[in-house]
């Protein structure tokens, strides 16, 4: 059976270069909400301004919007074998969508969390750095750039922040993520498709325990 695989993990938890990893190996097409929205949000459209408010207060997209829009990319054909989901659901109503989405495509869904504490949490998202040019992650704490903001394959392009990654607006999408995201948690650990891994090792051991974590199933 086709299987669909939930990355859920604080902000910074390192969803996005796990996903990566799972689209190049697995094969699966890889979906992240927060990428669409970012895409999204440069439209001189009020649909952009909009977005542009809403992400830079660390708020949540509303829920039609987005599930609006995860239904309509789901339903693309190189999702019809399953995909991974980064970022979605986030909140009851997405959760319950998703369910509803996954019985009617005859898909299993398999939830990971890839778990990391708090402190380091913040240092990860403060430090992030991304390559404009080939998407490459970088992390001034943990994993810098052999010159400072630049790309290693890409030196003559300066490294860009996040515009959703300032102290302020990271303690927001945190209070968010524990408010609205976390009790997500409980749901998938109670329907027994909860499954954990320790997120604080380098991405190479994260990525084998994911994958015996969806294969083992
Ligand atoms: P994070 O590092 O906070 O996990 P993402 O790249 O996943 O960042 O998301 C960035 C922003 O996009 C969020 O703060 C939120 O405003 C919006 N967003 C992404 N996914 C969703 C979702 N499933 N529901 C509502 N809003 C979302």
């Amino acid at each position: 059976m086709s299987k669909i695989i939930v990355l859920m993990g604080a902000p910074g938890a390192g969803k996005g270069t796990q996903a990566r990893l799972l689209e190049e190996r697995m094969g699966l097409s890889h979906i992240s909400t927060g990428d669409m929205f970012r895409e999204m949000k440069r439209a001189e459209t009020p649909l952009g301004e909009r977005l542009r408010d809403i992400m830079s207060s660390g708020a949540l997209v509303p829920d039609d919007l987005t599930i609006r829009l995860v239904e309509e990319r789901t339903g693309q054909d190189d999702c019809r074998n399953g995909y991974i989901l980064d970022g979605f659901p986030r909140t009851t109503a997405q959760a319950e969508m998703l369910e509803r989405l996954a019985a009617s495509r005859g898909h299993r869904l398999v939830a990971v969390f890839v778990d990391v504490p708090f402190d380091i949490i913040e240092k990860r998202v403060t430090g992030r750095r991304t390559c404009p040019v080939c998407g490459e992650i970088y992390n001034v704490y943990f994993k810098p750039p052999a010159r400072d903001e630049v790309c290693d394959l890409h030196p003559e392009t300066r490294l860009n922040r996040r515009a959703d990654d300032n102290a302020e607006t990271i303690k927001a999408r945190l209070a968010t993520y524990e408010q609205e995201t976390r009790p997500l948690l409980d749901y998938y650990e109670r329907t027994g498709r909860l499954r954990r891994v320790d997120g604080t090792r380098d991405s190479e051991a994260i990525y084998a325990d994911i994958e015996k974590a969806v294969n083992g199933e």
